[in-house]
């Protein structure tokens, strides 16, 4: 079997063509481009590059970018004080906070201080929470939101399935698992101290991985025929790498998203989806 390949790329480019109408229609009719502000402590590597991916996305649909850069040495009190600026600045519409943050700043305490309703990002306890409730409005991390939309769009059933999510982040691993726990599937959530991990992701009829240690699952992983989802990004040797063995995996699965150009395409055009409906939100319901 050769798996097919869900090819967010492509998916991504119409939506990115889709939406920079919609702004362009908003801009039109109010004058506003919503803007997105994105705060980084320090100087990681990581966040820097994703910081300049959020540029290149809010300049690909037409919305304004306001990166905030703080020093690494910035104390917990100031990088709190340049957060509960932009919540309550009115012409900032999207907020979101890069990690990794300096250890001396607590994730939690500056995350509780976001204003929920221009948490594009859906890390506020408040958006979690609706998640997990399925409560309306909440905003879906873009990432699995991404994903679920290249599962729905190949017509993948998810009813009475069998699905097991590696990694259990709040911004990955977490929001999957109940995407697809409100779609009916009967879910497992698999992490660093789960026990037989090969075995329990053979049982999978669509496993999703998000660790990011690269080709970590190979094809003895793999239910044959199974759905899988690559989330890891991990450069390694110069070249972006998946979870997946994408050989071994591509040979074993019924569909399976690349890396690259499977998953991560989608995450920050949906973002910006986010962006648009934060804007309409803020707009007609100021406080969430
Ligand atoms: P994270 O916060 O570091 O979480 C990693 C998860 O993997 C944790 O839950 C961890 O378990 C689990 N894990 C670590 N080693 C494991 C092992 N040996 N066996 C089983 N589970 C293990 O990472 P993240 O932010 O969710 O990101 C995961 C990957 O997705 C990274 O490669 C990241 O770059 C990528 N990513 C991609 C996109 C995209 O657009 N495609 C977006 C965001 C992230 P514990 O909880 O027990 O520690």
């Amino acid at each position: 079997m050769t798996a097919q390949l869900l090819k967010g790329r492509q998916r991504a480019k119409q939506l990115q063509t889709e939406l920079s109408e919609r702004f362009t229609e908003l801009a039109a009719a109010t004058g506003v481009r919503p803007t997105l502000a994105a705060m980084q402590v320090g100087g990681d590597a990581a966040a820097s590059g994703y910081l300049r991916a959020i540029s290149r996305a809010c300049q690909g649909v037409g919305a304004n970018f306001r990166p905030v850069e703080l020093h690494e040495q910035s104390s917990a009190g100031d990088v709190q004080a340049a957060l509960a600026e932009l919540s309550d600045d009115e012409a900032v519409h999207g907020i979101m906070v890069l990690e990794p943050l300096p250890d001396h700043v607590d994730d939690s305490q500056l995350i509780d201080r976001l204003n929920p309703a221009k948490d594009v990002d859906g890390v506020h306890p408040l958006n979690a929470g609706r998640l997990a409730a399925q409560r309306q409005p909440h905003f879906v991390p873009a990432t699995p939101a991404g994903a679920i939309m290249l599962l729905e769009e190949a017509d993948v059933a998810f009813r009475g399935k069998s699905a097991v999510v590696i990694g259990r982040s709040d911004i990955v691993g977490k929001p999957m698992a109940l995407l697809l726990l409100h779609r009916h599937c009967t879910v497992t959530i698999a992490h660093s101290r789960t026990e037989n991990l090969p075995e329990v992701a053979r049982q999978a009829d669509i496993l999703c991985v998000a660790v990011g240690r690269p080709e970590m699952i190979t094809g003895e992983w793999i239910k044959p025929g199974a759905v899988v989802v690559d989330f890891g990004t991990t450069y390694m040797d110069g070249s972006l790498k998946g979870d997946c063995e994408q050989g071994s995996v591509e040979a074993a699965a019924g569909m399976l998203t690349p890396v690259p150009g499977g998953t991560g395409p989608m995450t920050n055009v949906l973002l910006m989806r986010n962006l648009l409906d934060a804007y309409r939100r803020l707009v007609s319901t100021p406080n969430l």
